[in-house]
């Protein structure tokens, strides 16, 4: 059965305060229990919501590296916030941290990855360069599965305030968790390629996760399609 204090560590509510044995001078001193990364549920959501979105970059990244909103936080090693050019005209939105990010900290840096930098280069960017690279969720889902409809809701105030200081002029959504997640709505990937879609003014482009993409070779020719449309939706927007 759980202790008293296990079960206040479970709901947040740690550190919890003890009593140590009385020192030489018969004084009781207090000490906080060791740190448990738990989840905090004592921030208001609409509070919260309010308080990251008034952030700038730098303390946005720190708030994302220290977050406990949901339980990926359990198990992460590193929280990845995102990458690339803050002021990118092109945003590029995938579904969260794989094993190879979540230790390095940097989103895309395993195979699939290396495919989207492929795919950045087909329209002439780069990692770092004219781009900015982020996910739907901040921590890695435990074994790569896809990121429960909680989590993405509890990082959403992350992206959210990520797309508003980028101010890309267009976001491509890699696979079905961003395309849910930008454009509000469980329709399928298939259905949703080819269209230009709105997350509050900015066109978003729906393609192929690039992990999808490495099992389903054939499929290539369909994200370079829409790579393509994505290139001239921007230009006829300029
Ligand atoms: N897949 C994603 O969606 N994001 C990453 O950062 C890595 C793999």
């Amino acid at each position: 059965m759980a202790t008293r204090d296990e079960i206040l560590r479970e709901l947040g509510l740690a550190p919890a305060w003890q009593r140590r044995a009385p020192d030489a001078g018969g004084a009781v001193a207090v000490v906080a229990a060791p740190a448990v990364r738990s989840i905090v549920t004592v921030e208001d959501p609409s509070a919260r919501r309010t308080r990251i979105a008034a952030l700038g970059w730098d303390a946005l990244e720190r708030d994302i590296q220290s977050c406990t909103a949901c339980p990926l936080c359990r198990s992460r090693k590193r929280a990845v916030p995102g990458v690339g050019d803050r002021e990118a005209e092109w945003l590029f939105v995938g579904e969260g941290p794989g094993a190879e990010e979540d230790v390095k900290g940097e989103p895309f840096v395993g195979q699939a990855g290396k495919l989207l930098d492929s795919m950045l280069a087909a329209i002439g960017c780069a990692r770092g360069r004219e781009v900015y690279i982020a996910n739907v969720v901040k921590c890695r889902p435990p074994g790569n599965r896809t990121p429960t409809p909680d989590e993405a809701a509890a990082c959403a105030p992350y992206l959210d305030r990520q797309i508003e200081l980028v101010g890309p002029r267009l976001i491509v959504a890699l696979g079905k968790s961003a395309a849910t997640r930008l454009l509000g709505t469980d329709a399928s990937l298939a259905s949703l390629r080819g269209r230009v879609h709105r997350y509050r003014d900015i066109p978003v482009v729906v393609t192929y996760h690039p992990a999808y993409l490495l099992r389903s070779l054939p499929e290539k020719a369909k994200a370079w399609e829409d790579l393509v449309f994505a290139r001239r939706t921007l230009a006829a927007a300029a």
